[in-house]
C-alpha cells in the first residue's frame, strides 16, 4: 500500500505529516511513500530530501489523494480534500470530530476510514501516538520563548559590573502537558517560576522541576477541580473565588503569566480578569495558550498580540506548533508512524484496522461507511 502526505491547505500552516525520516520508517513497515511537491518546504524538508529518502514526489494534492491508500495530514481536511477521499481509503489527521459533523458525514458517504489524532486515548500504551501532547509540549516551550521575546529583561537574575538584575517572576496557570513544558523552560532559563493547577496531584511534579506550587487559602483540600483520567472538571464557585483572590494577590508581583488551563470539551475558564491585567507592571507579558477556546485571560484577542493601556503585552496566538514547524513536524510524523506500526502488525505494508484494539477503536471516527464517533470508553486505563 501507499501512504502519502499532501501540502497543508490551512492558511499559514507550516507543518507536514511525513518527514524524510518518518518515511524511511514507514518503508520498513512495507509501505511505499509519497508527498505532494513542496509539502515539507515550510518545515525545512525539501523535495530533494524526500527523494533521497525514497519518497515519490507528486505534483498536486489531487494526484496525491488519488495515488495513496492512506493519507496523513496535520489539519482537519477542508471541503476540497473531503471530496477527494475514496472508498476504502484511510485518512489519519487531526479531525476535530466533536465539532465536525460535516466532515464525518462526508467521509462516511465516501466510505473512507478516518483516524482522528486528537482521539488517541491518553493511556500509557498510546503515549507514542499522542499528538495532542506532543503539540502541547511544543506550545508550552514556545509560549515561554514568545514571552521572552516580548519581555524587555532577562529571565535569570544577574550581578554585573553595570548593576544587579533581579530574576523575572513567571506564573504558569494549568500544569498539564503544555504547562509542564512551560515550567521546565522557564526554570531552565533561570526565572523564579510559580505554578497553579486545580489538580493537587501535580504539585510534586511542579516542585521537582524547580518551580513553586501555589496553594490556595481554601478550607477544603485543593482537590476541587480534580477528575479522572488526568483532566480537570469545573470548579465550584467558592474554589474559583479563592483561586481568583490568589491571582489578584500575585498580579502586581509577576512579570510573565502563561495560561494553559483547559477543561475538555468546554470553553476555557476565565482566570485572569481585567483588573488583574490592570494590576500588572508595565512591560509584563501574558501568553494565553487557551486563546482558541476563548482564552483564560479576559482581554486576549485570538491570533493577535495586543498591548494594553498600562503596557502589558497579551499574546493570543493559536499556532505555536506551526511556528516551530521543523520540530512539530518531526514529532507529529513520529506519532503518525507509531500509529501506522500498530495498524501494520505484520509489517507487510497492509493496514489491519483492528476495531477490537482500544487505541485504534478510540481514534477511529468513521469506518466502513459508518460514523463510529464517539467511541465506547476504553477497556484498559
Ligand atoms: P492538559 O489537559 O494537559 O492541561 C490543562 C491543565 O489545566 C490541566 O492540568 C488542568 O487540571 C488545568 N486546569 C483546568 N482548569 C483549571 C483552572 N481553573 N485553574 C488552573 N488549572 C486548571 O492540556 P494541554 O494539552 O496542556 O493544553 C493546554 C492548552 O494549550 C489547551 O487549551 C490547548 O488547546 C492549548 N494549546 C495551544 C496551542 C497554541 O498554539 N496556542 C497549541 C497546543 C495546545
Amino acid at each position: 500500500m501507499k501512504i502519502g502526505a499532501p501540502k497543508e491547505t490551512f492558511a499559514g500552516e507550516a507543518r507536514v505529516a511525513m518527514t524524510p525520516d518518518s518515511a524511511k520508517q514507514l518503508q520498513k513497515l512495507g509501505y511505499d511513500c509519497a508527498i505532494e511537491s513542496g509539502a515539507g518546504e515550510a518545515a525545512g524538508f525539501s523535495n530533494a530530501m524526500y527523494k533521497e529518502a525514497g519518497v515519490e514526489v507528486l505534483k498536486t494534492g489531487a494526484a496525491l489523494f488519488k495515488a495513496c491508500d492512506i493519507v496523513a495530514k496535520v489539519r482537519q481536511p477542508d471541503a476540497t480534500e473531503l471530496k477527494r477521499l475514496d472508498k476504502g481509503q484511510t485518512l489519519i489527521s487531526f479531525f476535530n470530530p466533536a465539532a465536525n459533523d460535516e466532515g464525518m458525514e462526508a467521509a462516511k458517504a465516501k466510505g473512507a476510514n478516518v483516524i482522528a489524532m486528537e482521539m488517541v486515548p491518553r493511556i500509557s500504551r498510546a503515549q507514542k501516538m499522542d499528538a495532542l501532547s506532543s503539540m502541547a509540549n511544543i506550545a508550552g516551550y514556545r509560549a515561554v520563548i514568545e514571552a521572552g521575546n516580548n519581555f524587555g529583561r532577562f529571565f535569570t537574575g544577574q550581578i554585573t559590573a553595570a548593576g544587579k538584575v533581579p530574576p523575572a517572576k513567571v506564573l504558569v496557570v494549568g500544569a498539564g502537558v503544555a504547562g509542564l513544558a512551560a515550567i521546565g523552560t522557564s526554570t531552565s532559563l533561570g526565572a523564579i517560576t510559580l505554578a497553579f493547577d486545580v489538580r493537587p496531584e501535580v504539585a510534586e511534579q511542579v516542585e521537582s522541576m524547580g518551580a513553586e506550587f501555589v496553594y490556595l487559602d481554601f478550607e477544603e483540600e485543593q482537590a476541587d477541580g480534580a477528575s479522572s483520567g488526568g483532566y480537570a472538571s469545573v470548579s465550584s464557585p467558592e474554589f474559583r473565588e479563592a483561586q481568583l483572590a490568589k491571582f489578584r494577590e500575585l498580579a502586581p508581583e509577576v512579570d510573565i503569566v502563561i495560561t494553559t488551563a483547559l477543561i475538555p470539551n468546554r470553553e476555557a475558564p476565565e482566570l485572569w480578569t481585567e483588573d488583574m491585567v490592570k494590576a500588572m507592571k508595565p512591560g509584563s507579558v501574558i501568553v494565553d495558550l487557551a486563546a482558541e477556546k476563548g482564552g483564560n485571560c479576559k482581554l486576549t484577542v485570538m491570533d493577535e498580540k495586543i498591548v494594553t493601556d498600562n503596557g502589558v503585552t497579551i499574546v493570543g496566538y493559536t499556532d505555536f506548533p506551526s511556528r516551530m514547524a521543523a520540530q512539530a513536524s518531526t514529532l507529529y510524523a513520529t506519532n503518525i508512524r507509531h500509529m501506522m506500526t500498530d495498524l501494520t502488525p505484520e509489517k507487510d505494508g497492509q493496514i489491519n484496522h483492528d476495531m477490537e484494539d482500544d487505541v485504534i477503536r478510540g481514534a477511529t471516527v468513521t469506518f466502513e461507511g459508518e460514523i463510529t464517533f464517539p467511541p465506547p470508553p476504553p477497556k484498559v486505563q
